[in-house]
């Protein structure tokens, strides 16, 4: 049996692309996360009502944030540790919607850790200060003694609050114990075990 019959026209050469200045198509693919929160360049108007303000040590990043976080965590991940220089990350996951860069994508680097690798950390690429893990969906988790918090000791205090980490996660790879009675995790989520302040484990 013959194939793929030929008559003459099928299996032509497609015609030659007309000669564009437009990028090809895989680069507008890859480049389209710029141009989604958290890195769109927004207006007041656009964002909304801007709550906190967070910024980098040499100010070059700065951003606006305007939700509560859904949660917020201590990990003890050995990579966070030697990220942040210290025993503990203090970590809120917010709506990457929430959250606005005021310079979009521009400042940041970005580079992959080993205990969540869909999570790439981003920091200031002038001072190198952590600023979050960006998550693979739509939320990410930002660092909130970034945050400048205003107001009296006592409002900050309050504002400060809304941050306050639910639970300890790597607790297993502590440093360090910390006796403050929130819920602890041996790992990353409640589907590792549960720890008490000393690391033993709880049934
Ligand atoms: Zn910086």
């Amino acid at each position: 049996m013959a194939e793929m019959g030929y008559d003459g026209n099928v299996g032509d050469p497609l015609p030659t692309p007309a000669v564009t200045n437009n990028p090809p198509e895989h680069t507008l693919v890859a480049e389209e996360w710029k141009h989604r929160p958290p890195y769109l360049i927004q207006s007041t108007q656009e964002f909304g009502e801007i709550k906190w303000r967070g910024s980098c040590q040499c100010q070059k990043i700065s951003y606006s944030l305007k939700g509560k976080p859904i949660r917020a965590t201590f990990s003890h991940a050995r990579s966070t540790q030697i990220m942040h220089g210290a025993p503990v990350e203090w970590a809120a996951l917010v709506h990457k919607s929430d959250i606005s860069f005021d310079n979009g994508c521009n400042g940041l680097s970005f580079s992959s850790s080993s205990d969540l690798p869909a999570s790439p950390s981003v920091s200031c690429e002038s001072c190198h200060t952590p600023i979050m893990h960006e998550g693979k969906g739509s939320t990410c988790s930002i660092f909130p003694p970034l945050i400048k918090f205003k107001g009296s000791m006592d409002e900050q205090r309050s504002q400060r609050d809304l941050f306050k980490p639910n639970c300890h996660i790597f607790y297993a790879q502590r440093m360090m114990d910390i006796p403050d009675g929130i819920t602890k995790w041996s790992d990353l989520d409640e589907s590792s075990q549960r720890l008490d302040d000393y690391g033993n484990p709880i049934e």
